[in-house]
């Protein structure tokens, strides 16, 4: 029987720890921004913070750290420099690489799906040796220049999957609600972080199991 399922697999809070990406945002932008602007790190941390929920996670700003650069006054910086300074903070969930490469002797295609910009998703999946599992890695934002909070992401995920698409991811909103929005199957994942929704899956082993018997 051919296998036409997609498996859809958001990065961040879902493959990988947020240790990575909060250790850019939280600590080596306002370290950047509390030496620019001769403020202490508490205060420059608090404007940091306060500047990015005014943004919110449903804009591309969010995710694009040259933006972030630009806004702070720091654009003579390099986001990519930035970024590779954290690599070593990459954690990925211990089920991660079993189960992905579970999924793929069985046949099943897989797609990366982040709203992470380009400089982010590569360093993380060049730490966690995740190129291999994947037939598509896509920077929601940087590739597509939208974010998962439009429904048209995951209908063009679908149309290029050529199929029916399952995805998993542990936002609420991007991960889940949007994409069953548009008739796609999606999970939502919890990795010990609530709230959850009825159906929530505490892992990456219990997605398995339930695409397994689809
Ligand atoms: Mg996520």
């Amino acid at each position: 029987m051919g296998r036409r399922l997609t498996l859809s697999f958001d990065l961040d809070g879902t493959l990988t720890s947020n240790h990575f990406v909060d250790s850019v945002w939280m600590e080596g932008l306002p370290e950047l921004v509390s030496r620019r602007q001769g403020m202490d790190l508490s205060e420059a941390r608090r404007m940091c913070l306060g500047a990015y929920e005014q943004e919110g996670p449903s804009s591309i700003r969010w995710y694009q750290l040259s933006y972030w650069l630009d806004h702070f006054g720091l654009n003579d910086m390099e986001p990519a420099g930035l970024v590779s300074r954290y690599a070593p903070r990459v954690e990925l969930y211990d089920d991660v690489l079993p189960v992905l490469g579970e999924l793929q002797s069985q046949g099943f295609p897989l797609v990366l799906f982040s709203n992470a910009a380009r400089h982010f998703l590569d360093v993380e999946v060049s730490r966690g040796g995740l190129a291999p599992f994947f037939d598509q890695m896509i920077s929601v934002s940087d590739d597509w220049g939208m974010t998962k909070a439009e429904a048209r992401a995951f209908l063009r995920l679908k149309h290029l999957a050529g199929g029916d698409v399952v995805h998993i991811g542990d936002h609420l909103e991007f991960d889940y609600l949007v994409p069953r929005s548009v008739g796609l199957q999606a999970y939502h994942i919890l990795r010990d972080r609530g709230p959850g929704v009825e159906g929530s899956l505490n892992d990456l082993r219990e997605f398995a199991a339930r695409v397994k018997g689809e």
